[in-house]
């Protein structure tokens, strides 16, 4: 018995093996290659077919056909509704369900074998069709428990499964879903010193409470500006970029309105606090169950420029997640620049700003390993570098001045003459930085 059940032991081994080689494969592209962003002047139509499934020996499936179908594409509270209405109309769902079907195998985590089985009983409806373009969801009973996951995104795949057993599977779909979209986790950073960033915190992979991509409490509420922002829903009106010292207003980030709704804040190379106002419009009402004060205020992220991963903080009280908002009459200064960022007021439409830009450099993130003088040019490799006490920023990220004659002419981006420019007398440029400290003044 044992010899004659040998080749069939190693086979299924070669088999579990081969299985966790697909998932691990589908988390690499996952990571290395996240899908392109969706243009705002692009409206996406996501296809899919939806997929109930019993497995032989463990079935549960709590909802009717016609069910899933209203919750997923046609309810005014559905995930399509959602995505139409975080989005701005960028993005929507269309598809059918199918099943639900007993399929031949037992429970297993397996999603790429359990689809597989889940496509071929499919392909026994009439109207069942699949092409590049579609994307699957299979809903069985995968059991968390078992599997670790309650949704599972496998982005070469094209192919999301939801576990039936997870009561709230509308908010995990809409979470992996946002996968497919090629956005990243909404976390938090839990700091011991506020806003201390570089030393003191730790991430929170899930710790966003305030978007699906995060822990959104069992509820369908906004993605943050950041994943907004890149995944190209926002008009580039909708995004203001502190250039000086100022009062800027943020409109709701619900409405879909003209306005600034995000206010990005340098702090250092490619690093930026994006800033917006939260209020219970639409899919954000489900968040008045989640804190009370997030209306009051201004919720903080930390973000690259156009991110999918986002970070929040919480610049006045660094380990609370839970009320993170800068509330009104409140402010904190950023330890990196010196810029203090204040919450003047606030009413149902609108919310003031007041940002006043530090004196202090923001810094470059890369440190390269070789000695340097503060405040100077330095050439690098082919990159000319401002460098300052922590660090180099490459010159051709940043707005430069030159000045001519009185006259200042702005280069947006140093482009290889304005690099030959500097070049050319960067050893005995007189330098100054300007108030803000965001461009620089040559002299030519
Ligand atoms: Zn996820």
């Amino acid at each position: 018995m044992g010899e004659g059940n040998f080749p069939m032991r190693v086979l299924k081994k070669v088999l579990t093996v081969l299985a966790a080689a697909m998932v691990v494969w589908g988390l690499f592209f996952y990571f290395i290659f996240p899908p392109a962003s969706v243009s705002a002047d692009s409206p996406k139509t996501l296809y899919i077919n939806v997929i109930m499934a019993n497995f032989s020996g463990a079935r549960y499936l709590p909802w009717t056909k016609e069910t899933i179908y209203n919750q997923l594409f046609a309810s005014p509270n559905s995930v399509n509704t959602f995505y139409q209405e975080t989005s701005f109309n960028n993005v929507n769902l269309s598809g059918k369900v199918f099943g639900p079907f007993t399929l031949p195998l037992s429970q297993t985590c397996d999603l790429p074998t359990v689809a597989a089985a889940a496509k071929k009983a499919a392909s026994s409806d009439y109207s069942y069709s699949e092409n590049s373009e579609i994307k699957t969801i299979v809903i069985a009973p995968f059991n968390s428990a078992r599997c670790g996951w309650i949704g599972y995104a496998l982005l070469g795949n094209d192919l999301i499964g939801i576990d039936s057993l997870n009561s709230n599977y509308l908010v995990t779909l809409a979470h992996e879903i946002g996968h497919l979209l090629g956005l990243l986790h909404a976390s938090f950073y839990n700091c011991q010193n506020s806003l201390d960033i570089e030393n003191s915190c730790t991430v929170e992979e899930y710790g966003d409470g305030y978007g699906v991509m995060g822990n959104a409490n069992a509820n369908m509420v906004y993605f943050n500006g950041v994943q907004m922002e890149a995944m190209g829903w926002l008009d580039t009106s909708n995004i203001a970029t502190v250039t000086q010292s100022g009062v800027y207003n943020l409109e709701p980030l619900e409405v879909p309105g003209s306005g600034p709704k995000v206010l990005k804040i340098r702090r250092a190379y490619n690093q930026y606090y994006y800033l917006e106002y939260r209020q219970p419009l639409g899919f954000d009402r489900n968040l008045a169950s989640v804190s009370n004060n997030l209306f009051q205020g201004a919720l903080v992220h930390l973000a690259p420029d156009k991110s999918f991963k986002s970070y929040l903080v919480n610049p006045l009280a660094s380990g609370d997640k839970v009320n993170p908002v800068v509330p009104v009459g409140s402010g904190f200064t950023d330890p990196l620049t010196g810029d203090v960022i204040a919450v003047a007021s606030q009413t149902p439409q609108s919310l003031s700003i007041n940002v006043s830009l530090g004196d202090k450099l923001p810094a470059g993130l890369s440190s390269l390993a070789m000695p340097h003088q503060a405040g100077s040019w330095i050439l690098y490799g082919k990159t000319v570098y401002f460098t300052d006490a922590k660090g180099f920023i490459p010159v051709s990220t940043w707005p430069i001045f030159l000045s001519n004659g009185g006259k200042k002419e702005q280069l947006e981006s140093a482009n290889s003459t304005d690099i030959a420019l500097i070049k050319a007398g960067w050893l005995s440029l007189p330098l100054m930085a300007r108030k803000d400290k965001r461009v620089f003044v040559v002299s030519n």
